[in-house]
């Protein structure tokens, strides 16, 4: 019995639909789960306006994961329990999930310039019900018609920062996205903080949210050690996932592969005070 408070759906990058997630989640015991698509919350949404949340079996946790600008690091910023139909942050999704499809146009066209035999209308098929468009669904599509062997090598080769087909979106900045979090009556939490590279970064955003991602597949016990220590001083809420996608890409493949305690996950979830409960 445990918790998993980071994962994907269809409606993101991830490969199960909300409905998947949540039976797999059940299937393996977890008792909270958190659904933290990338830019958007219609997931959370599908499965609200089906009658799927709440959920007796399983405290489900809406939440959203976000990208904040910064010039030199990948910052993710996680809000839990955001009212899913708040003004503000639906109009903050929106202008995101915009700039992705413009972004994904020009990448498409930077691709096509470079011979790969690749349409719109091909990675939109393997981007399904996602809204969030982004370079995941692109470099699948690259692998499907031969031009890359994995996921991986599509980054590595097209898509990632400084490779020929990248392309810099617009990101919000990370005091809007807290500002937006709140409004929302949700929590900011800091995603997977190793990956920043940069703990004075991590430090200073520590001042600004209300949770950290101590627990995370990637997270050796002395980071472990050092980013519980952090969550203590600032005072923060204690979370962990696994980052779920479904994809082999990934730190995990299945869920369920890392989890964090009941304790941990009812602790986070209790001091939410969640609206679908
Ligand atoms: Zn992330
Ligand atoms: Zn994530």
């Amino acid at each position: 019995m445990a918790g998993d408070l980071h994962t994907h759906t269809t409606f993101s990058d991830g490969s199960l639909q909300p409905e998947e997630l949540v039976s797999a989640a059940k299937k393996i015991g977890l008792n909270y789960l958190g659904i933290t698509d990338h830019d958007t919350v219609d997931g959370v949404r599908r499965l609200y306006e089906n009658g799927l949340l709440p959920d007796r079996n399983i405290t489900i946790i809406p939440g959203v994961e976000l990208s904040v600008n910064n010039p030199a690091h990948d910052v993710h910023l996680v809000g839990y329990n955001v009212d899913i139909y708040n003004a503000a942050l639906i109009e903050m999704l929106e202008k995101i999930q915009e700039a992705r499809w413009e972004r994904f146009s020009q990448i498409v066209k930077i691709l096509q310039s470079k011979k790969y035999d690749i349409r719109e209308g091909d990675i939109l098929k393997i981007a399904d019900t996602s809204r969030s468009i982004g370079r995941a669904h692109i470099a699948r599509a690259l692998v499907k018609i031969g031009a890359f062997k994995t996921v991986r090598e599509a980054f590595d080769k097209m898509l990632a920062k400084d490779r020929p087909a990248y392309v810099p979106r617009y990101l919000p900045e990370v005091d809007e996205v807290i500002d937006v979090i709140h409004q929302a009556g949700g929590k900011v939490t800091l995603a997977h903080p190793k990956l920043i590279g940069n703990d004075e970064l991590v430090e200073e955003l520590c001042g600004k949210i209300d949770g950290l991602e101590v627990y995370y597949p990637c997270h050796k016990p002395e980071d472990v050690q050092h980013y519980y220590f952090l969550a203590k001083k600032y005072n923060l809420l204690i979370s962990g996932g696994s980052d779920f996608h479904g994809t082999a890409s990934r730190f995990v493949k299945t869920l369920g592969e890392f989890t964090i305690s009941e304790e941990l996950a009812k602790k986070f979830s209790s001091s939410l005070k969640l609206k679908f409960d």
